[in-house]
């Protein structure tokens, strides 16, 4: 599997899920933009990639603003010398009860995880579309399979993401693009490091596997579908979570 002479763009790739996968595309070979809001993450992931001798570049883009989505695609579009690969990564949690949830805190998490994707992909179709290339990769979660109580507006934005796949893949499969969504389990990351060890042994024995992901595991499967291994997939939500949904 290589990734050789590929260009690839992952949103929130400064740290968690989004910090491995921008560390795996550019291991097989991807020139590779960190982009995330937090602008000091996405320099560390540059910087490191540089380090083993790949080709990198950092933007602080907060993906929920439309206008600086297209900015900073342009920008990485120009400075990586066109973008064959974007994975929408960049995801937030605003956790409570429907009856206890803010208006303000349901707006945030579609706004950063359902527009934000939709900003980003607007941002680079076009050049996928005249290149006759591309790989769109948009992380969902199992939750926007089944629901979960305290997290509905992120379950809510999740399935959203689903939704935005299957579209993006059936307007622009066409033109040889493909666009997939990934639906990772119980990764550990700060996303949920708050959790307590006992909460989390509770949940990691009611996965077959018997344990939480990595974000490596995550990377993996997202590498694979912007690899040209994954030349036939298309429109495909799969879900990486050790056997906890199907
Ligand atoms: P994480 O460690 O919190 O990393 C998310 C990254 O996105 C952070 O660097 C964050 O910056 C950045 N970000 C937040 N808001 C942004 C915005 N508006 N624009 C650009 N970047 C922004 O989370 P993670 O666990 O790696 O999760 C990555 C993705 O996987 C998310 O979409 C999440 O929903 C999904 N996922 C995670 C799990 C899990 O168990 N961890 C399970 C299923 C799905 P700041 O830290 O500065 O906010």
């Amino acid at each position: 599997m290589t990734l050789e002479g590929r260009k690839a763009v992952v949103t929130g790739g400064g740290q968690g899920i989004g910090k491995a996968i921008a560390l795996k595309l550019a291991s097989l070979g991807a020139a590779v933009a960190a982009v995330d809001i937090n602008k000091k993450g996405a320099k560390e992931v540059a910087h490191e990639i540089a380090e083993s001798g790949g080709a990198a570049f950092a933007y602080r883009l907060d993906v929920s603003d439309a206008e600086e989505a297209t900015e900073v695609m342009k920008s990485a579009a120009e400075d990586l010398g066109g973008i064959d690969v974007l994975v929408n990564n960049a995801g937030v949690t605003r956790d409570n009860l429907i009856i206890r949830m803010s208006p303000a805190d349901w707006d945030h998490v579609l706004q950063v995880n359902l527009t934000g994707a939709f900003n980003c992909i607007r941002a680079v179709a076009r050049g996928m579309m005249s290149q006759r290339y591309g790989r769109i990769v948009n992380i969902s979660s199992i939750i926007g399979q089944v629901g979960n109580i305290g997290q509905a507006n992120y379950a809510a934005s999740k399935a959203g993401l689903i939704a935005l796949t299957k579209t993006v893949a059936r307007e622009l499969g066409p033109r040889g693009i493909t666009a997939n969504a990934v639906a990772p389990g119980f990764i550990e990351t700060a996303m949920t490091e708050s959790l307590s060890e006992k909460v989390k042994e509770e949940f990691a024995a009611k996965i077959l596997l018997r344990r939480l992901g990595t974000p490596e595991d995550v990377a993996n499967l997202v590498a694979f579908l912007a690899s040209d291994e994954g030349n036939y997939i298309t429109g495909q939500t799969i879900n990486i979570d050790g056997g906890m949904v199907w």
